[in-house]
């Protein structure tokens, strides 16, 4: 998180809210935060937001000639506050004042500072290697899928794969193979035609979802924990929704792979590394 779904709504909250705001001031205070120099960010001080728009993961505030490309990474939240925060604020990574007390902040939660952001001109945005790497959008129209996932590596890691295919991240891709019946452990080069459809209406089906969702619950100034329409996802322990099996885990160093051994790995319960490690 944030992935997807959560900066779609994000985009989607902010175009409506901020074309026509001009901007007062602009400070990066994190230490890794802002990652250009030229155009600095005071260039942002006077110009009107034009647009704001969504490639993957990441965020492009457009500023007529100017834009800012942000990514939230993990533990970043933007919010467009009525009020503007505390100066001295130790989460606060980018803080965007606006008429009338308003303020666009972003904040990251947790010890890493990871978030980054740049400022670019208008036009150079495309070109930047952060999105020149990026595949095809997960959502509304990703491509068929056999082409793009031909490859021997597990369908949870390809489909988080930035480069493979841009959007989906730890939550949402098992809730994707969950609903298309797969196991998160199938290699992409081992998808048969069906499997291959199947898994691009799941992807497209829950990102609408959870999309839904958010429209009925995500208001401005945005929240800083997004509500969690997660069916699978760490839910381990739980009844499947479809089936009722226990749903099974794969736990990581940073993350748990949720899946249902009746609807995905033909009964098998795999093994789980974190277990093996400490049995070793
Ligand atoms: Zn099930």
């Amino acid at each position: 998180m944030p992935e997807l779904p959560e900066m779609e709504i994000v985009a989607r909250r902010l175009a409506a809210a901020l074309p026509g705001q001009v901007v007062e001031s602009a400070l990066a205070p994190g230490i890794n935060a802002l990652k250009t120099f030229d155009p600095p960010l005071h260039a942002l001080e006077g110009r009107a937001f034009t647009g704001v728009r969504r490639r993957g993961k990441l965020l492009i505030l457009e500023l007529g000639e100017l834009d800012v490309l942000v990514h939230l990474m993990t533990a970043g939240r933007m919010q467009l506050n009525p009020k503007r925060g505390s100066l001295r604020d130790k989460a606060a990574r980018l803080m965007i004042r606006l008429p009338d007390d308003h303020e666009l902040r972003v904040r990251e939660f947790g010890s890493k500072q990871a978030m980054w952001l740049k400022v670019l001109r208008a036009g150079e945005v495309d070109a930047d290697p952060a999105l020149q790497g990026l595949g095809p959008e997960a959502w509304p129209d990703p491509p068929p899928l056999g082409e793009l996932l031909d490859a021997p590596r597990p369908l949870h890691s390809l489909l988080r794969d930035q480069q493979v295919i841009a959007g989906i991240g730890r939550t949402w891709v098992d809730e994707i193979l969950h609903v298309a019946r797969l196991s998160p452990f199938k290699r992409g080069d081992d998808l048969d035609d069906d499997d291959a459809a199947r898994l691009r209406d799941a992807m497209v089906s829950e990102m609408e979802r959870v999309l839904a969702v958010y429209e009925e619950k995500v208001a401005l100034p945005l929240p800083e924990k997004f509500p969690k329409p997660t069916r699978v996802h760490a839910h381990q322990g739980e009844p499947c929704w479809r089936c009722g099996t226990v749903l099974e885990a794969v736990f990581y160093e940073d993350y748990v792979m949720t899946y249902c051994p009746q609807d995905q790995t033909e009964g098998r319960v795999l093994k789980d590394r974190r277990l093996s490690r400490l049995l070793k």
